[in-house]
């Protein structure tokens, strides 16, 4: 986890809090359990519970990649002043999304960045209850999702459709900082090949930025 509980139960996040300026404990957001800063060269700092916990929230042993993933897209949210939470835990819901972001004030846009596999089960009920509880809800792929040459049933989970895009899918490359939009996905038979186009977008080139996006998706136009 990237965010934790100061023992004045302000948020504190891993990669801005000071050694020395950690007063007393530090609790984890969701089970209220003491947990610790982990920093090293190779690593991106976050916290981790003392003891193996049965937290309901954070489990251990996340990975380089979802923890990088979320740092990087908060980032980027941030630097384009798109208001942004990390790992904001939403008691109603009993979930808590990767990120939280609001591209107007109305309507809160939940990021999942989903690196391991989900049961098809599980993904529907949290996209549920996020909708019902007035949530748009981005799924965004990492690499174990990668497009090969058919489309998986794990892969379909996450499609979305627009009038412009058609079928599409979100990944982010953790590597080389990229997000990648593959849209046109079109695979009419199962034994045939997939055919998508895809739009990279450099999170390290600030000059992109989500009306960009936003702005050529809105332009485009397709032809079945
Ligand atoms: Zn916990």
């Amino acid at each position: 986890m990237l965010i934790a509980l100061d023992s004045q139960n302000h948020y504190v996040q891993a990669d801005l809090i000071k050694e020395k300026n950690i007063k007393g404990s530090l609790f984890c957001p969701g089970c209220r359990q003491p947990v610790y800063l982990k920093r090293g060269k190779i690593k991106i700092p976050h916290f981790s519970h003392y003891q193996a916990s049965d937290c309901f929230l954070f489990s251990e042993g996340e990975t380089l990649e979802h923890l990088a993933g979320k740092q990087m897209l908060s980032q980027w949210f941030t630097q384009q002043e798109i208001p942004c939470m990390l790992e904001a835990y939403l008691p109603k819901l009993k979930q808590r999304p990767d990120l939280l972001i609001w591209l107007d004030q109305k309507i809160p846009v939940a990021i999942e960045f989903q690196c391991s596999f989900i049961s098809e089960a599980n993904m529907i009920k949290r996209t549920q209850s996020y909708q019902k509880a007035g949530y748009k809800v981005i799924w965004i792929l990492g690499k174990r999702f990668k497009l090969k040459r058919k489309l998986t049933a794990q892969q379909r989970l996450f499609l979305y459709y627009h009038k412009n895009l058609n079928y599409h899918l979100f990944f982010l490359d953790t590597n080389h900082q990229k997000l990648h939009i593959f849209y046109h996905l079109i695979q009419f038979e199962r034994n045939e090949l997939l055919k998508s186009r895809n739009y990279q977008v450099s999170l390290t080139n600030k000059k992109i930025t989500l009306k960009t996006i936003i702005n050529h998706f809105e332009t485009l136009t397709y032809q079945p």
